[in-house]
């Protein structure tokens, strides 16, 4: 089983394209269905109208997806079921430090970086100082929770995982030190999971064998095994696919000059010009780091 993940906050690009279609090249190959799951877990960003045309891009791109169509929307009961459960063997802690002060604090005194470029947390008392952080908890304040990494690298270790070439053959062991992304959030005040959480429940309850998504995830990769293994989820095989860059040298984004796929379309391209365009303009993922 397999899935394409879209997140409904802006209409697809030739990179959603790449997508889509090595998960289409993926299923028929394996002879497994791919299923749509819409990644719709920040309702502020998420519009319906964009999962309209996303529906029609990927019919129009001809790839089949086994109904029903998932959304996250509809599951957070899970979410929150997961987040207990680490939460009763210690593993997540509220965490109050405000994203302003986390940056503040970064630009002041020098935070490591997560493998997104964002300052890598390991707990409020460096932020905002053990008693402040007390005063928050005892006053109700809002906060977010987050995976206690230390804790979980020790329960579980850093679980690698299989590669798959991009016919499903080729299996090579990879891995990436989950300790490199800190104290990761798993909740938020606002959106009652994050994109970690609810990514590794989804694929446990969905029957995800074969996970096929972009390279810029690889570092992901290392989160949702170690969550998988936090919460006894099986693991499913993944395939990191090349990425299409945009003109500064970035993933291909609207903010870096892609065009929508409907705007390709009406500008005349095909569906079989677009397949083609991906495939050539993909570049191909940096080798893995080898598993330790
Ligand atoms: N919604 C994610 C994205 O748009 C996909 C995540 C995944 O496939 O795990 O990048």
């Amino acid at each position: 089983m397999l899935r394409f993940a879209p997140t409904p906050n802006g209409p697809l690009h030739l990179g959603h394209a790449l997508s889509v279609l090595a998960n289409a090249h993926m299923a028929e190959r394996l002879n497994r269905p791919l299923q749509l799951r819409m990644e719709d877990i920040d309702a502020t960003r998420c519009r319906p109208e964009y999962e309209d045309e996303i529906l029609a891009d990927i019919d129009w791109l001809g790839v089949d997806w086994q109904p029903p169509l998932r959304r996250q929307s509809t599951r957070f009961p899970r979410y929150r079921a997961a987040l207990q459960a680490l939460d009763a063997r210690g593993l997540v802690y509220r965490s109050f430090a405000t994203r302003r002060e986390i940056a503040f604090h970064a630009r002041n005194v020098g935070l490591a970086r997560d493998p997104d470029g964002a300052p890598r947390f390991a707990g409020d008392a460096a932020v905002i100082g053990g008693a402040e952080a007390k005063r928050r908890r005892e006053s109700g304040a809002p906060s977010a929770w987050r995976l206690h990494m230390a804790r979980a690298v020790q329960a579980v270790g850093r679980p690698g995982w299989i590669e798959i070439g991009p016919d499903g053959a080729s299996r090579t062991p990879a891995a990436f030190d989950p300790a490199a992304w800190g104290d990761v959030v798993l909740a938020r005040k606002e959106t009652p999971t994050s994109y970690h959480l609810a990514v590794v429940v989804d694929d446990a309850d969905d029957g995800i064998t074969h996970v096929v998504r972009g390279a810029d995830l690889v570092a992901a990769t290392a989160v949702h095994r170690v969550l998988q293994a936090l919460l006894g989820l099986p693991e499913p095989l993944y395939h990191h696919h090349g990425l299409i860059l945009g003109a500064d040298g970035r993933k291909l984004s609207k903010s870096n000059g892609a065009l929508s796929l409907g705007a390709m379309r009406a500008a005349g391209w095909t569906a079989d010009a677009i397949r083609r365009e991906a495939v050539a303009r993909a570049v191909p993922p940096e080798p893995l780091p080898p598993s330790p």
